[in-house]
């Protein structure tokens, strides 16, 4: 497969699974737009690796997903800068861990402002471009929480399973235009998001941090071992490819069995 003369926007890719797409897509030719937070040094050090690794081109926007305007502006640039935007990937997201009945509704807002309406916004950008050029790719990173629930995450359960519905009904919008639409439904993975949310969870459940790991991630999960950032970005490459064009509208996980119980 080569993804030569194509771009790619992945939001949330600073970090953890969204920089692992961002350079599986790279290493196949794809000009990157880079986006999330960080630390400007670290940030500057993913970017330039990216181009002087793949020999591509790699800008990066600090774009913040609960903007709309910012969203719609980065995709703007992205298609000015690089000429078009093939794949979207919209990864963006965070956690927050509480019961219902403390959860702080600003953390709800957020959490449904990045993990789910980004990529409504994103998809809104993008889709014209991908529908004028008969070509698209747009993977959503969703979760098993798309698909079953764990108490104390009701704003990113409820994120995950609105947008795996927001995928089936982009992927039927889409379907005759040659352009797919997929959610990857990660089970646990180990990355700054999970280990962030380790403390929370010691004190929503009053456990150790072992017995989070063993006991709550990884119990969930039948292989009992982490998904690697690396599969996931496979998975996301392969949907990029010609074989995986009659694949959409789809929920794939990649979980190690969690949700086949
Ligand atoms: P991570 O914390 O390593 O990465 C999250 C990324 O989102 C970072 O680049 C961060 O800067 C960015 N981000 C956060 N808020 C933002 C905002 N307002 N605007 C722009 N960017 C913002 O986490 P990760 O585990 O790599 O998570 C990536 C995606 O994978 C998320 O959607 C997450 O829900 C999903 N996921 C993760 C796991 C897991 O176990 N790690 C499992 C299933 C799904």
């Amino acid at each position: 497969m080569s993804l030569k003369s194509k771009s790619a926007v992945v939001t949330g890719s600073t970090s953890g699974i969204g920089l692992a797409i961002a350079r599986a897509l790279a290493g196949e030719g794809a000009n990157i737009v880079l986006n999330g937070f960080g630390e400007p040094d670290q940030i500057e050090r993913a970017r330039s690796g990216i181009e002087s690794e793949f020999g591509v081109k790699a800008h990066y926007s600090d774009a913040d997903m609960t903007k709309p305007d910012q969203i719609a502006a980065m995709v703007r640039e992205a298609e000015q800068r690089f000429g078009s935007v093939d794949v979207l990937v919209n990864n963006a997201g965070i956690q927050f861990v509480s019961p219902i009945e403390d959860f702080p509704g600003d953390k709800w807002e957020r959490i449904l402002a990045i993990n789910l309406s980004s990529a409504f916004y994103g998809m809104r950008a993008a889709i014209p471009g991908m529908k004028a050029r008969g070509w698209g790719r747009i993977i959503n990173t969703a979760s098993a929480h798309s698909l079953v629930a764990s108490p104390f995450k009701s704003a990113y359960v409820a994120a995950k399973h609105g947008i795996a519905g927001l995928t089936k009904t982009a992927a039927l919008e889409l379907a005759a235009h040659h352009v797919t639409v997929n959610c990857i439904s990660p089970g646990y993975v180990w990355t700054p998001l999970v280990e962030a949310q380790i403390p929370d969870t010691m004190k929503a459940r009053g456990l150790t941090k072992e017995q989070v790991i063993q006991d709550v991630l990884l119990k969930a999960q039948p292989t009992k071992e982490f998904v690697t950032v690396d599969q996931v970005a496979a998975l996301a490459l392969f949907l990029c490819s010609e074989a995986a064009s009659q694949i959409t509208g789809a929920n794939l996980t990649m979980d190690g069995g969690w949700t086949a119980e």
